[in-house]
């Protein structure tokens, strides 16, 4: 047995976080602030290591979804401007001051709120662009009329996000550029232009779309180490890789015979004489339930075919192909051979989910 003394774990490559972060940086330019997003735990690979080691490839933003996630970097030390991007409900509004977070605001009203709290704070503003989701649906008048006589609010930053940019030939992306053109020229026009303005996430930066880039982009996936394009599309030449592989290891290894059912509602019954293993992770850790009978792990580069039903806490898999394998020794969950994109097909999800679905009993353990 070799490896940490770890059931099951996740090893991130922080050195591969950090590539990936240059080589995003490298493709926009260096006009362009590249603000990483590690909401959702950075996406299953550990907020605080991954942020800390982002901050010494050169970020001086970070993106996260709430407030909560904000507060968790700042009180381990990390000093960087923090977006909080994903709204805030009233009961959180406290603590973007005590932390110095940068919400986004999502309605004018919300500014308005801000503006009578009567302490200096800086915001971002999203509109809605066509995703009906979050930011404001105000015209550009409107906002033009918002942004005039703050005394306590600053605001910084204008944003909106793309409904369908992992759709290279979507034109809702060029609609919702247009769109917030139109409210970036009122505000021009009004002498109130914020400095930041920024739009793109990871596909359009994929994808080349410097129309989309503008003052900042807020790269999620491709940090750790992909894209999700739904289309063909003309991928650059990102020079990113999967930061995270995961293991665990074998708890029983058995023999057998003709006919013998495997694991719930006995979904798989033995054609012949096999030998089989059982893994200590199951659905519950983030393997999805959905690759029952139909994904696989890996083992050197070999396939150890999924036998029967994933369950909560463990998985059986067909040794054939790698005979030497023994009780306490790794295989591969997520990782060369099978990584997020490739588990994401099979299971019918997407990357995103797959990443960020990775559970608490995964132990994270950073190399550099
Ligand atoms: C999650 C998120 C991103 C990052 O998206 P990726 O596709 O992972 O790059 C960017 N902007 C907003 C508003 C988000 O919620």
């Amino acid at each position: 047995m070799t490896g940490p003394e770890y059931r099951t774990w996740a090893e991130v490559s922080l050195r591969q976080v950090r590539e990936n972060f240059r080589a995003v940086a490298a493709t926009v330019g260096r006009g362009v602030v590249v603000a990483p997003v590690v909401k959702a735990d950075a996406y299953g690979h550990g907020a605080v290591p991954v942020s800390r080691a982002l901050i010494n490839a050169g970020a001086t933003w970070l993106a996260v979804s709430c407030v909560q996630e904000g507060v968790a970097l700042r009180q381990s030390g990390i000093d960087a401007r923090v977006l909080v991007m994903g709204g805030l409900l009233p009961f959180e509004r406290e603590a973007v001051f005590t932390h110095r977070l940068t919400p986004v605001a999502h309605s004018l009203d919300e500014l308005r709120d801000y503006e009578t709290a009567a302490r200096p704070l800086t915001v971002h503003l999203k509109v809605d662009t066509g995703m009906s989701r979050l930011g404001a649906t105000a015209t550009p008048a409107e906002v033009v009329q918002a942004l005039r006589g703050l005394k306590h609010l600053r605001v910084e930053g204008l944003m909106s996000h793309f409904a369908s940019a992992e759709d290279f030939t979507s034109e809702q992306t060029l609609d919702q550029v247009r769109s917030f053109e139109g409210v970036c020229e009122a505000l021009r026009e009004a002498g109130s232009m914020p400095e930041i303005t920024h739009l793109a996430s990871t596909n359009p930066i994929a994808y080349g779309r410097r129309e989309t880039w503008n003052v900042l982009v807020r790269p999620g996936l491709a940090i750790y180490g992909y894209v999700s394009p739904s289309v063909e599309g003309p991928l650059g030449n990102l020079a990113i890789a999967p930061a995270l592989t995961w293991y665990a290891r074998l708890l029983k290894v058995r023999e057998i015979g003709a006919g013998t059912p495997v694991g719930y509602m006995a979904r798989f019954r033995a054609p012949h004489a096999m030998r089989i293993g059982t893994v200590a992770a199951g659905y519950a850790d983030g393997l999805p339930h959905r690759l029952s009978t139909r994904g696989n792990l890996v083992s050197k580069g070999r396939t150890l075919p999924i036998l029967g039903a994933v369950s909560m806490d463990l998985t059986t898999v067909d040794l054939t192909a790698a005979p030497e394998l023994q009780v306490g020794d790794a295989v591969t969950v997520l990782g060369p051979g099978m990584d997020a994109q490739r588990i994401a097909e099979l299971a019918g999800e997407i990357p995103y989910s797959v990443l960020g679905g990775i559970g608490n009993r995964v132990r994270r353990v950073y190399i550099e």
